[in-house]
Parts: structure tokens; C-alpha cells; sequence
């Protein structure tokens, strides 16, 4: 069958992206040349600086790492949401040059994701809307078809396919950029792909820039709920496993 899943992969990153941090923190505050304060930088732990700095509000410092992941196993519906966050790259698989015929398909179906309610309603209900793919599949060909076949036809046969259709893309964010989309889309009230997605995001770059991200996640993590009364009534627990994670 033609059902995927999430799979993101921290591609690259800046290279020690926290001593880098400091040092343009430092560059701000110290008198020295550049080769001194690089010289320097390397001998202290960038820790507590960025700690302290980023504390005080002077957050620009983070920006100059960045950080590359490859994400597929996920639905067009989440491509909508993600790429709206305006300071980030993206280059995201085509649907005018990848065609998803049936026949150059191994599963005979393109891929796509299942939504997790459905997957909660049981095998019957995952099976049903497999059914549904298959029927948006032969319109698909019919199309293709009907255009002629080969590139050309995938740009308009494209319009009939659900936005369960799988992506697949490269992103690239800075880390302060990052943060606000782990406050945005980590919150239980984002919509559960994307949150699994940022979720699988956060835990990739707590790997290689711990102090930078050690407070990242929903906005409840650091104050009260910014949704007010629509708030989720799970912030004790949220709260608890972000603090987890953090560990
Ligand atoms: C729970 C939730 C529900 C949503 N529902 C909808 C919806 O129904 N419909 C809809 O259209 N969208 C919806 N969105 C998406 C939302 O409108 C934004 O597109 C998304 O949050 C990304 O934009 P951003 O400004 O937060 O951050 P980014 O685009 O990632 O930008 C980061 C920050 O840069 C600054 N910035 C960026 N561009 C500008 C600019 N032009 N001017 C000034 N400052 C700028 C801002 O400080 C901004 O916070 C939803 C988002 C969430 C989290």
C-alpha cells in the first residue's frame, strides 16, 4: 500500500552552532580583533554566555545557525502549514515533474498519509480510505491519459489528488526561527502532524545545540497560555514532557 509515515533527518547543521553564537555575542561586547575573540571563544564554554545574553533579549546572536532537515512521510496538508513560516528555505518535491501514476508507482497508488483519527477508527476504516486513494488514483491516470501522458499532463492530472498526498522536502532554519515554530507547533493545539513533525524537529537539534533549545517548545512551557480560555487543559502534562525531553 501506498501509506507513509513521518521520517525527519537533521540533515546538517552550522558547525558547533552554540560556540558560534557566542561568539557573535561576544563580537558585540568585547574589544578584541576577530582572531583574538576567536581565539578566546575557544578556550570557554559557550554555555552560560548564550544563556545569559539570550536571556537579556538579545536573541539575534542564535540566527547565525542554521540547521537543514530532510522530512518526508508527510501530507501536502502539512506542507501548506509548514511553509508559511516566512524566514525559512524550502525545496519541496514537484508535482508537475514527478508523476504518480499507478504504473510508475511500486504500490500501484501514490503514497499517502493516513490521518491518525482515522488510523484510531480501526483496520476497516484505514482500509476504506485506502479504497478512496485507489479511486483518486484511476482518476489520476484517467487524466494523465486524457493529457497526452508524460510531464506535461502531470501539471494539470495533479488537481484532483487529496491533500492526504505525501511530500517530500528540505528545510532550512535558523535557530531563532526554530524557536518560534517549536512555540507555535509544538502546542497540543496545533494540528497533530505538524506537531509530530516539530516535536521530531526539537529533539534533533537538542542533540547538537542543547543550551540554545534547552527551554524551546509551546508557549505554556514559559508562561501562561497565550490561547486563554481555548487553552487545552493539558499544560501540567505538557509542561512535563517537555522538561523530560529537555533531561
Ligand atoms: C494554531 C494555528 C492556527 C493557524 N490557523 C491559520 C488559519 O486558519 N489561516 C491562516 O491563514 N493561517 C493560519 N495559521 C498560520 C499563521 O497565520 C502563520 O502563517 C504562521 O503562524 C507563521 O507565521 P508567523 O508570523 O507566526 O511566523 P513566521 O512567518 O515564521 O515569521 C517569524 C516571525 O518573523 C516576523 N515576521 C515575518 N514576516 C513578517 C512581516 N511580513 N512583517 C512583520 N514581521 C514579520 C514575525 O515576528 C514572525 O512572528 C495558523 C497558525 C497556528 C499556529
Amino acid at each position: 500500500m501506498g501509506q507513509k509515515t513521518l521520517k525527519v533527518t537533521l540533515l546538517q547543521h552550522t558547525a558547533e552552532p552554540e560556540r558560534l553564537a557566542a561568539l557573535a555575542g561576544k563580537r558585540c561586547y568585547s574589544g578584541l580583533d576577530n582572531e583574538n575573540l576567536v581565539r578566546d571563544g575557544r578556550e570557554k564554554d559557550p554555555a552560560k554566555f548564550i544563556s545569559k545574553v539570550v536571556g537579556m533579549g538579545h536573541v539575534t546572536i542564535i540566527e547565525h545557525a542554521s540547521f537543514t532537515f530532510a522530512v518526508e512521510g508527510v501530507s501536502r496538508s502539512l506542507l501548506a502549514q509548514i511553509t508559511r513560516h516566512r524566514l525559512a528555505s524550502f525545496s519541496v518535491q514537484s508535482q508537475r515533474y514527478v508523476g504518480e501514476t499507478a504504473s510508475g508507482n511500486s504500490d500501484g497508488v501514490f503514497d499517502y498519509i493516513v490521518p491518525s483519527s482515522i488510523a484510531r477508527l480501526g483496520p476497516d476504516r484505514v482500509a476504506e480510505f485506502a479504497r478512496q486513494m485507489a479511486q483518486i488514483q484511476e482518476w489520476y491516470d484517467g487524466w494523465v491519459q486524457d493529457f497526452g501522458g508524460g510531464r506535461d499532463a502531470f501539471e494539470d492530472a495533479r488537481f484532483v489528488l487529496p491533500n492526504a498526498a505525501e511530500t517530500k522536502f528540505l528545510l532550512t532554519m535558523n535557530a531563532r526561527e526554530l524557536l518560534h515554530l517549536f512555540t507555535l507547533r509544538c502546542c497540543v493545539r496545533a494540528q497533530w502532524e505538524i506537531q509530530a513533525l516539530a516535536d521530531g524537529m526539537l529533539s534533533l537539534v537538542r542533540e547538537v545545540a542543547p543550551t540554545i533549545f534547552a527551554k524551546a517548545g509551546p508557549a505554556c512551557l514559559r508562561g501562561p497560555c497565550p490561547e486563554g480560555d481555548l487553552n487545552c487543559g493539558k499544560m501540567k502534562e505538557v509542561r512535563e514532557k517537555y522538561r523530560h525531553s529537555a533531561e
